[in-house]
């Protein structure tokens, strides 16, 4: 269970450049996953390009190696181009090519390419895929994979894959979090982790707008189905009255999802008008991966997330509530 694809080791052991991407707007284990990475991959003496489509949110800026990451387009087919045959492609933790984001294409266009991730529904893209939906994030993947290639985890390293795993095990409490994943955060620790700086860093870091967001957007929450379902919102008005971004809104849902009758939470974002990208987190059986992947969207069984154009925030949260009654059998 804890050991890769023995054919992905070897891919990877077999290659000298390696280039990393992952999905848009990267949470912590994206990066995480793809910061640890990066440094164990030097570390075998391997030429690394850390790729992502925009520079590093400021909630994740305490990353070790963030100043490397590449985000132009140029950079990587130079990169490409350089490695010729000796190039690898790994992108993590992404369930389909499309999140990727806008140059999905060109990143895919780097061959070989390998996948690695943990989400439920991952459409298998690459040449390669080492895809476990069990498993807390892919952050432990990584870990995995450095112990199956001999490798060396810094204390680097172990503070980005310890970032990782602490992101989406919400604080080890999710369903996912295993004796192994409380083993690997131990080795993580062993190699000079704090976890205390690590949660600070990720959690108690609010600017004063992001506080004044998270009232604004509690305000809106609207209870239904005697308050099984819980749905909060956030505008682009909100956003321009705090002086905050959409990367402000990260972990709200957790406050809607933590009343006790709460089975699923929703968040409802405009990232602009008559364009929302829905959350979704579930407690229990619910499994809202239907959903999401229902509106053409993916992610787990008890936190996932979809898209929607051409409907407004109302219309929605009309369209989601049927659905949920039924996967609620409610
Ligand atoms: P979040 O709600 O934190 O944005 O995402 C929760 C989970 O759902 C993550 O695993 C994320 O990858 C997935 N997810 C969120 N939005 C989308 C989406 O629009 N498409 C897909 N395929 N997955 C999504
Ligand atoms: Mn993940």
């Amino acid at each position: 269970m804890s050991s890769p694809d023995p054919s992905i080791v070897a891919t990877v052991r077999s290659k000298g450049h390696v280039l990393l991407a992952t999905h848009f707007n990267p949470d912590g284990d994206a990066l995480g996953s793809l910061l640890g990475l990066a440094d164990v991959l030097e570390g075998l003496g391997k030429r690394v390009l850390r790729y992502l489509e925009e520079p590093v949110s400021h909630l994740y800026r305490f990353l070790p190696g963030c100043g490397q990451i590449q985000t132009d387009m140029a950079k990587v087919k130079e990169f490409a181009a350089m490695a010729g045959d000796d190039l690898l492609t790994i992108c993590l933790d992404c369930g389909e090519e499309k999140r990727l984001g806008r140059h999905h294409g060109e990143l895919t266009a780097c061959r070989p390419l390998i996948v690695i991730d943990h989400h439920q529904g991952n459409n298998g893209f690459g040449d390669g895929a080492w895809i476990e939906p069990h498993r807390s994030s892919t952050g432990e993947m990584i870990f995995d994979l450095a112990m199956a290639l001999g490798a060396e985890v810094s204390a680097r390293a172990a503070e980005c894959l310890y970032a990782a795993i602490n992101t989406d095990t919400g604080s080890f409490r999710y369903e996912s979090t295993s004796s192994h994943t409380f083993a690997v955060a131990s080795e993580l620790v062993r190699r000079g982790v704090r976890p205390e700086t690590v949660a600070t860093n990720l959690y108690d870091n609010y600017t004063l707008g992001r506080l004044r967001l998270m009232q604004e957007v509690l305000a809106t929450l609207e209870m239904h189905e005697r308050d099984r379902i819980a749905i909060i919102r956030v505008t682009q008005k909100m956003l321009e009255r705090t002086y905050t971004t959409m990367l402000d809104t990260e972990y709200f849902i957790n406050f809607p999802r933590a009343v006790t009758s709460v089975r699923v939470a929703v968040f409802l974002k405009e990232i602009e008008p008559n364009h929302v990208s829905v959350s979704l987190r579930a407690k229990g059986q619910c499994d809202v991966a239907v959903i999401a992947n229902h509106f053409g969207g993916g992610g787990h069984r008890n936190a996932s997330g979809f898209r929607v154009k051409g409907q407004n925030l109302d219309a929605v949260r009309d369209a989601l509530l049927p659905l949920l009654c039924r996967e609620m059998q409610i």
